[in-house]
């Protein structure tokens, strides 16, 4: 089979790209190199309407989030299995002024916490992203259009188009890899928690999701030097502070991980073409939400390659790509 895209990574981008260029009836390939901790295989999986220490609208949640459902839940079918949940979160109010905006939302404290302040309850949903990421891989192998591959960016390029979806890759390619970056480093812990049995998210400034035999990822910090993927104590220190501070429970830390969000501007995603080279194209920049923004975007772009459909200038690549004289 002669392949009309090259897919290079199979995190959220290019896995949620895949699956929409197939749907197009495409001929896809899809490479991983499979090594290092990607953000996919570390990400928590929250897609959640109000977000960040001042309990911001997520960016256009309205559109991101039905097509992100209905994206999940057509994979779920296809795919015979079961990685995607809505069920509410609950935000502990961290000052009045938080709890005088969603008053109309107040639920009780959950059990296991302490909240002088109280809390509310929201529509929220988390995916599995290693059980969806896993499912997918299965589906495409058994295609034949999947593999585990180092592709090498500077190499000519096949003759099909290429799209980078290798998310926090800094210079690796010589198409965009001169982009400014605001990448940032998450950590995240697994702790387990013997005497809570909360099954819901809970989030307080951090947030604990359970991911079940009393065990909850409790996440996530933002560290810009270095970006690295090595959990470091100064993060364990202070993950562990928020949730004493919140949690009348004993918890004990039984796992770490890091990796880089790959952040261009502020949680905008990044797609589209090169603008010297049509073949070549790009979805990245996914940042802390790649979960709720790769459905979205990725039927953007494969409408984009495959039909010449409109591309949103506000998500464009070539808004961040500096421009070179001559
Ligand atoms: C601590 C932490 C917590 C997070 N929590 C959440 C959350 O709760 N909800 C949420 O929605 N998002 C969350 N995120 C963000 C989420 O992880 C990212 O938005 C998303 O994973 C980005 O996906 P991606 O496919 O662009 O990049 P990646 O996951 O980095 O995938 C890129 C892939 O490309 C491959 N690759 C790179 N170069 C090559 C090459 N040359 N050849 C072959 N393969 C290559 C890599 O192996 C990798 O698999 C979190 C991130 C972190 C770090």
């Amino acid at each position: 089979m002669t392949a009309e895209f090259v897919i290079v990574g199979q995190g959220l981008a290019g896995t949620a790209l895949a699956w929409a260029l197939l749907k197009r009836n495409a001929r896809v390939r899809v490479f991983d190199r499979e090594a290092g901790n990607r953000a996919s295989r570390v990400a928590a999986g929250l897609l959640t309407p109000i977000t960040g220490k001042r309990l911001a609208d997520s960016w256009r949640w309205g559109e991101l989030f039905p097509a992100a459902r209905a994206f999940y839940r057509e994979r779920e079918t296809e795919l015979g299995r079961s990685f995607f949940r809505e069920a509410p979160a609950v935000r502990l109010f961290q000052s009045e002024a938080e709890r005088e905006r969603w008053r109309g939302a107040l639920c009780g404290v959950p059990v296991g916490f302490r909240a002088p302040l109280g809390a509310f309850e929201m529509p929220a949903a988390r995916l599995d992203v290693c059980a969806y990421l896993d499912a997918s891989r299965e589906a495409f192998r058994a295609q034949g259009i999947y593999e585990r591959y180092d592709f090498d960016p500077g190499a000519p390029l096949p003759g099909a188009t290429v799209v980078f979806c290798t998310g926090f890759a800094p210079r690796e390619d010589p198409w965009f890899g001169d982009l400014a970056w605001n990448a940032a480093k998450g950590e995240i812990l697994t702790v387990r928690v013997p005497d809570l049995r909360e099954e819901r998210v809970i989030h307080f400034g951090g947030w604990l999701a359970p991911v079940g035999e009393h065990l909850y990822r409790l996440g996530a910090t933002y560290t810009w030097n270095p970006l690295d993927t090595h959990p470091t104590p100064e993060a364990r220190a202070e993950l562990e502070a928020k949730l004493r501070a919140v949690l009348s429970v004993p918890f004990e830390v039984v796992g770490r991980d890091a990796a880089v969000r790959p952040v261009i501007d502020a949680g905008k995603p990044a797609l589209g073409t090169h603008p010297r080279n049509a073949r070549v194209a790009f979805f990245n920049g996914l940042g802390s939400k790649g979960s709720l923004l790769a459905p979205f975007f990725a039927e953007l772009l494969a409408a984009h390659l495959c039909d010449g459909g409109p591309l949103d200038p506000e998500v464009d690549v070539r808004r961040w790509l500096p421009v070179r004289a001559g």
